[in-house]
């Protein structure tokens, strides 16, 4: 079997490739585990352009929110889905007269413009307990249903018989003058998109992510809270599509890196959440993934190996810039948004 490019994983950073390669017209092979549990299947899918805790706007949001959009829009369209939750406002209540103060500048200096423009003073409309003195809400973000798209996406992908269920074996990778050999299919190049599996690839291991594992709860609300937007304040809780069902997330631990839920990760999400919030939350399902990122950024990370220049890597998460290990110094990569419409090109 012949293609041009041999994908390996398919989370929400391989189905975007995937996407982009099909409307250039190049073809591909995607081989993943096809897990029942992964950090795509289960995260919440909210964009926000705005960084709240910095109060500055997300990475590159300007051109990424309607980049993003675009994209999503055409996948929902091609898997018959609404999947894409676009214009949700993102609800911040201010509890601080401090912070209270600092937004109001922001918002006076048009820095956040056009996401955030204006601040109620006040608690919002809802079941909030007191000592919220004011609130403010972005536009233009929203949420993808990213665990039904990429499902969606597999049996897509799987009827054009584009997906190999199987666990990658580097081992069997040939790596020729011409091009790469894994078992029948020879592709020009190789993207490996594995999430946090990248450190276990012996090409990219090298890259330093940093693991953090996450947890997110499926809960059940008395009727009390409006599914019109996400509720944002050191938790994320956010409608699903049954009534009165939210989900609330998420956390975020460096120690213990399994994807077994605990018992104080789910008690450390409700407690943010009663303690502004006077609703009462049934736990119906806890999930926890690991997600591979660097901590002071979640910029994407792509890449060509600096020996081997038809493997790539493409990945949702962060690197290290601080690195200076030979290899990283060597590899020569970009982490621009543009990088995918080059890979696209070739
Ligand atoms: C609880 C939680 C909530 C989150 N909420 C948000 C949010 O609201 N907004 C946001 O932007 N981000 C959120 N995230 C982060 C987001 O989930 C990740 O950044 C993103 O899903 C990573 O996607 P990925 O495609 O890089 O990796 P993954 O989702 O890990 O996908 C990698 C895929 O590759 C496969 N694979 C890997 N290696 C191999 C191999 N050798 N052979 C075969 N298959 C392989 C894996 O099985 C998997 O299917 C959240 C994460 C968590 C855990």
């Amino acid at each position: 079997m012949q293609t041009e490019n041999l994908i390996v994983g398919l989370g929400i950073a391989g189905l975007n490739l995937c996407h982009q390669l099909e409307k250039a017209g190049k073809s591909f092979i995607v081989i993943d585990s096809c897990p029942t549990n992964s950090a795509s299947l289960i995260a919440g899918g909210i964009y926000n352009p705005v960084v709240f805790k910095r109060k500055l706007k997300s990475w590159n949001a300007d051109d990424l929110i309607p980049a993003l959009v675009e994209a999503y829009s055409e996948i929902d369209a091609r898997l018959n889905i609404t999947s894409l939750h676009h214009q949700f406002p993102i609800l911040k209540p201010i509890t601080s007269v401090d912070d209270l103060g600092q937004w109001q500048r922001v918002i006076q200096e048009e820095r956040l413009s056009p996401y955030v423009e204006s601040i109620e003073m006040g608690s919002p409309e809802g079941p909030f307990k007191e000592g919220i003195i004011a609130n403010t809400t972005v536009q233009n973000g929203g949420f993808l249903r990213i665990g039904k798209t990429l499902l969606a996406y597999r049996e897509y992908l799987k009827t054009k018989g584009l997906l190999v269920r199987e666990e990658f074996d580097y081992a069997a990778l040939k790596i020729t003058d011409s091009g790469e050999e894994y078992g029948d299919v020879k592709a020009d190049r190789v993207i490996f998109s594995e999430g946090r599996f990248i450190s276990e690839n012996p090409y990219f291991s090298w890259v330093p992510f940093k693991p953090t594992k996450g947890q997110i709860l499926t809960v059940k609300t008395d009727g009390s809270l409006t599914p019109d937007r996400i509720y944002n304040h050191q938790f994320l809780l956010f409608p699903t599509e049954q009534n009165d069902v939210f989900k609330l997330g998420a956390t975020y631990e460096w120690d213990k890196l399994d994807e077994i839920p605990t018992s104080a990760s789910t008690k450390e999400l409700l407690s943010k959440a009663e303690k502004v919030l006077n609703v009462k939350f049934e736990v119906l399902e806890e999930k926890a993934a690991i997600r591979p990122m660097r901590l002071w950024d979640r910029r994407p990370v792509i890449c060509v190996h600096p020996d081997h220049k038809s493997l790539f890597l493409f990945n949702r998460n962060g690197y290290e810039r601080r690195d200076d290990s030979a290899l990283f110094r060597k590899s020569n990569w970009s982490i621009s948004s543009t990088v995918i419409g080059n890979l696209t090109r070739r």
